[in-house]
């Protein structure tokens, strides 16, 4: 017999895994089940940038952006046009959000929860011996239009108002930091608290640690329903019959977070944002050994050096709930690194991936007990920050779980929709 509580958490992306290892290393007796494997979702295949104090998704004007290119599936952001009363729910609840009060709202929650992001990072990285090509300096945000820089001259502009150091460099600088890029890059803003990390070695090496502290990973488990008595959550069920129990249940499903809330009354207000990524090896008629992570500002591609490769990822296609793979979409992100870097090649790339980000109607992740029912905490709707809030999530829903409450989520909690 133990007194230790048993927590389950239900997903074993970057959020699971990080609140699992956060929760054994508080004392508690976890037990983390995945339908698939460790990473198998967007957090394996994202682009490995740890983006501190941007602003979200939700701006004046994004709608109006969204409707002019619905019907161009080769733009960054593309809303598939289909009749989905989830979708069209969402897509006016993200309008209501897209104001000037709002993202200045955004920004004085995900200023501090940046810096807090980066202490969760040197702290697990160091105290775990984490080796997964953990680059700090920053990435750059590169231009080729003034339109480009007016928009990452703008964003620079808040980010600064809330404490960070972006700075604006021209071309010439651009070349010096990224020789790789070409002449028609007029400049960009440069990161620098930003950093970046192989994601999928990063993940792995956090669940051993995990393991190594006595969190239960089970894989190829996926849980259909949660068991309940008395309003009270007492585990879950799995698609074998089985019934585990737990006194506490994390869900950490990312965006495929609403079914299992569903029977509870509470909504999640989320929508799958899906992504791509091609990995292209470095080396001649392939990717440039690039010295630095950049962004291609007009196209929102990034390019990140991942050891032997350079990842290009992006896009941004609300689809639905699916892993069909368009490869227009696909040729995109290749087609804007080839303007960028005129040595680049036409090698086949080495992989290609997508993957849903879980977009939370406001640009805010929801991390906190389901209202109204015992013994289930969520943790969903990082958008296009999960790796970047892994660790600080799971420091949050370790205090949530075991001291009931952390002061860092304040503006974060479920109950904030109902
Ligand atoms: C192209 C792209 C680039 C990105 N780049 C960055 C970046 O540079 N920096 C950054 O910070 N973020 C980035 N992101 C966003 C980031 O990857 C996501 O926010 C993050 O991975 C979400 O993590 P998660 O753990 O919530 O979800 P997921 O990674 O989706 O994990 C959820 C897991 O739950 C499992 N699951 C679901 N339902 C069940 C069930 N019923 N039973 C058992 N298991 C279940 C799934 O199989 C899955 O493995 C990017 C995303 C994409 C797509």
């Amino acid at each position: 017999m133990t007194d230790r509580p048993h927590v389950m958490i239900v997903g074993g992306g970057v959020i699971g895994i990080s609140a699992a290892y956060e929760l054994a290393r508080g004392g508690a007796n976890v037990t983390l089940l995945e339908r698939r494997e460790v990473g198998a979702g967007a957090s394996g295949g994202n682009a490995g940038t740890i983006a501190v104090g941007h602003p979200p998704l939700n701006r004046r004007g994004r709608i109006a952006q969204a409707i002019r290119q619905m019907t161009d599936s080769s733009s960054p952001l593309y809303v598939k046009p289909r009749l989905d009363p989830s979708l069209w729910r969402w897509l006016l609840g993200f309008a209501r959000y897209c104001t000037d009060a709002h993202v200045q709202h955004c920004m004085s929650v995900m200023a501090p929860m940046g810096r807090h992001a980066l202490e969760a990072f040197d702290r697990v990285l160091t105290e775990e011996r984490i080796e997964c090509a953990y680059t700090p300096g920053g990435y750059l945000e590169v231009c080729s239009t003034e339109s480009g820089m007016d928009g990452v001259r703008h964003e620079a502009e808040i980010i600064q108002q809330h404490g960070y150091e972006p700075e604006l460099i021209d071309g010439d600088e651009v070349r010096r930091r990224e020789p790789a890029l070409g002449p028609d890059r007029i400049g960009a803003v440069h990161h620098h608290e930003s950093a970046t990390l192989i994601p999928s070695l990063f993940l792995d090496r956090l669940a051993a640690a995990g393991e190594r502290r006595g969190v239960q990973i089970r894989s190829g488990v996926e849980v259909v329903d949660l068991t309940q008595q008395s309003g009270r959550v007492t585990g879950a069920k799995l698609t074998t019959g089985e019934t585990i129990e737990a006194d506490t249940v994390v869900l950490a499903t990312g965006p495929y977070s609403r079914r299992l809330t569903y029977p509870f009354g509470f909504r999640v207000p989320i929508q799958p944002g899906k992504g791509y990524h091609r990995d292209v090896d470095i080396g001649p008629n392939g990717a440039p050994a690039l010295r630095i992570a950049s962004v291609l500002a007009e196209h929102s591609v990034f390019c990140t050096p991942m050891d032997t490769v350079v990842r290009f990822a992006g896009t941004m296609e609300f689809s639905g709930e699916n892993d069909v793979m368009r490869p227009q979409r696909l040729r995109q992100l290749t087609t804007a690194a080839r303007k960028a870097f005129p040595e680049m090649g036409t090698a086949r790339p080495k992989s290609e991936w997508c993957g849903l980000r879980p977009m939370s109607v406001d640009g805010l992740p929801i991390i906190g007990p389901v209202p109204g029912v015992e013994g289930l905490v969520i943790a969903t709707g990082h958008g296009m920050l999960g790796l970047t809030l892994g660790p600080v999530t799971g420091e949050i829903v370790a205090r949530q779980v075991l001291e009931g409450f952390d002061a860092r989520a304040e503006e974060l909690l479920p109950a904030r929709f109902t």
